[in-house]
């Protein structure tokens, strides 16, 4: 567009006081570009409203021509820079140069500034007295009538304590993630969801035993079975908590060396809830409610509790060792009532024969029968009273995961001496029963010792044993599969009557067994069933159910 005479007096008339008093050495095309940057919808802005605000602003305005030679410079400018008005104006911008920003820097400055394009960087600046600051600049060109460029305005801010805190940040942060990265603890940031955020190299590491499975979920599922409370409920109000101990099961350990916790971690967990504060831009203003993530911190105690387990296995074994004596006494002394009762049975009924014939009363016969049965109660109420008392135990919460643990450690020296290979599938996290702890053990030991007599049968080649856990509806449930010579299904009921007995090599049992673990079940509330046949490929697979919900003759004593 040409300039004429015409528009020379517009913008005259459009500066108004600003041209009555301009700045010094401040041309006047660039009080024109100046004018028709302030030209506003509503009119003119005041010129000396634009000066002001120029020469105020506290980020350091400079304007300069082509050459970049110092033509203005406001007050900001002369505060940051330390240098009088006088000292700059007719100066090249490189006055500002520290000589160590790089030249592709300035290269690239002004390739942009010739291509008329505004440009934004950082630049390594000194003021008068020598010192450096970070300078973030941004030059523009102001274009004058005819499109060419007259002029270069610069703004440029002091960085360098944002450049520092940027860095110190970095650094921290560097610091705090390389710390939790390696820390021997597994360490995870969940979001409100319950989804994880962040995760170290130990979680990873447990990421990776358990095969896909999200090791958050299964600790948390744990610590609210521990805890008796979903974990995430009143999450944004926080329950911090330290050290509670849970156990999970790395999924799929075989092997005949059963001794050891194989595939059970132990973990010592702590829960922080972490407000973070909204940095939304729509926030800023509006105090909503915070955040809330979840730090969870799990440190591995599977080596300590390991140690535990091993003097409780102990403890275990003898306590055990102890009842299997007292349940052989008393399976000897019933079977001996029992045998006894038999021939009593037939006296008894013989007496009542004679008696309803009318016989003389003194007959030698009868009352010789009389004193016999007489003895016979006598011996048999002798015996029963002998029958050795089952101890009593505390009723307490009772995780069978871990009571599976013990059985097969008590059992190692069997497994091994019969080479049997054992496979465990427990359930990664099982809730635990109300129970009596000792009872359960023999009860699952019993269906193991089971499982090992029938491994060792005549004609059995493939000697393995399957023990699992899992969660079924509202009950815990355990399974133990044998490749054993199988149950026909005759026998299924049969096997829980006493002295039944279908071993070929076990002869020497006296067949109470079952019906001692079935009397344990049901008054845990619980139950054992011996699955068909046809329900899978080969052996036996017996399945111990025990709820959730302990049964009342157990909370009653729990609570006397
Ligand atoms: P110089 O020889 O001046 O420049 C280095 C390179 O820049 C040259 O090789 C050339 O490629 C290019 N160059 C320099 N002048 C021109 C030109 N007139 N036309 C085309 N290319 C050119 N520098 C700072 O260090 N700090 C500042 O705060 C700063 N602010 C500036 C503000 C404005 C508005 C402008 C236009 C420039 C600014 N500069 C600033 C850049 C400054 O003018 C110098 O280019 C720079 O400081 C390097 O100076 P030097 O003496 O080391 O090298």
């Amino acid at each position: 567009m040409a300039r004429t005479e015409n528009h020379k007096e517009r913008m005259a008339e459009a500066l108004g006081a600003f041209l009555a008093a301009p700045p010094p050495n401040m041309p006047l095309e660039l009080l024109e570009a100046f004018g028709n940057m302030v030209q506003t919808e509503d009119g003119v802005l005041p010129p000396r409203v634009f000066q002001e605000a120029v020469m105020q602003s506290p980020v350091a305005i400079s304007i300069t021509n082509i050459q970049a030679k110092i033509l203005y410079a406001n007050h900001a400018f002369l505060r940051m820079t330390g240098y009088e008005e006088h000292e700059l104006i007719g100066k090249n911008q490189s006055i500002l140069s520290y000589k160590v920003t790089p030249i592709e820097v300035y290269q690239e400055l002004w390739e942009n500034l010739l291509a008329q394009k505004p440009w934004n960087g950082v630049l390594i600046n000194k003021r008068k007295d020598g010192t450096r600051y970070l300078a973030d600049l941004t030059v523009a060109p102001v274009l004058g009538m005819e499109g060419e460029t007259s002029y270069y305005l610069a703004m440029h801010r002091d960085v360098t304590e944002v450049h520092e805190l940027e860095h110190q940040v970095r650094n921290q942060k560097v610091l705090i993630e390389s710390v939790v990265d390696m820390a021997p603890v597994l360490i995870a940031l969940l979001d409100i969801k319950g989804e994880v955020v962040l995760g170290n190299q130990a979680y990873q590491r447990l990421s990776n035993d358990l095969q896909g499975e999200e090791p958050a979920k299964l600790i948390l599922s744990a610590l609210s079975d521990v805890m008796g409370a979903e974990i995430f409920i009143g999450a944004r109000h926080g329950h911090n908590f330290l050290n509670k101990e849970i156990q999970i099961e790395l999924p799929h350990a075989t092997g005949a060396n059963t001794g050891s916790m194989v595939g059970t971690k132990w973990f010592s967990c702590s829960e922080i809830w972490v407000d973070e504060s909204n940095i939304a831009v729509d926030d800023y203003f509006e105090h909503k409610e915070k955040e809330c993530c979840l730090l969870l911190v799990a440190n591995d105690v599977t080596q300590q509790k390991q140690q535990q387990e091993q003097v409780r296995t102990n403890a275990i074994r003898a306590l055990m060792a102890e009842q299997q004596l007292v349940h052989g006494m008393r399976e000897t002394l019933s079977g001996a009532v029992f045998q006894l009762q038999g021939p009593f049975n037939m006296l008894s009924a013989a007496l009542a024969i004679l008696t309803r014939r009318g016989e003389d009363a003194n007959d030698p016969l009868q009352t010789a029968l009389q004193e016999v049965l007489n003895i016979g109660e006598t011996v048999v109420g002798n015996l029963n009273a002998a029958l050795p008392r089952r101890t009593k135990e505390a009723v307490q919460p009772v995780n069978l995961n871990e009571v599976v643990h013990e059985v097969l450690s008590i059992s190692t020296e069997r497994l091994l001496a019969q080479g049997v290979q054992v496979d465990l599938k427990l359930a990664p996290a099982l809730p635990s029963v109300l129970g009596h702890r000792y009872e359960l053990c023999s009860l699952v030991k019993q269906l193991v010792d089971n499982a090992i007599d029938a491994l060792g049968e005549p004609g059995v080649v493939r000697r393995e044993l399957l023990i699992a856990t899992q969660l079924s509806d509202d009950n815990v449930e355990i399974s133990v599969q044998d490749t054993g010579p199988g149950m026909v299904d005759a026998n299924r009921f049969k096997v829980f009557e006493p002295f039944f007995s279908g071993w070929k090599q076990a002869k020497s049992k006296a067949g109470m067994g079952l019906t001692i673990a079935l009397e344990v079940a049901k008054y845990h509330g619980g139950s054992i069933e011996i699955m068909p046949q046809n329900q899978y490929r080969q052996g036996c697979l017996i399945r111990l159910l025990l709820p959730l919900q302990a049964p009342r003759q157990l909370t009653d004593e729990m609570n006397k």
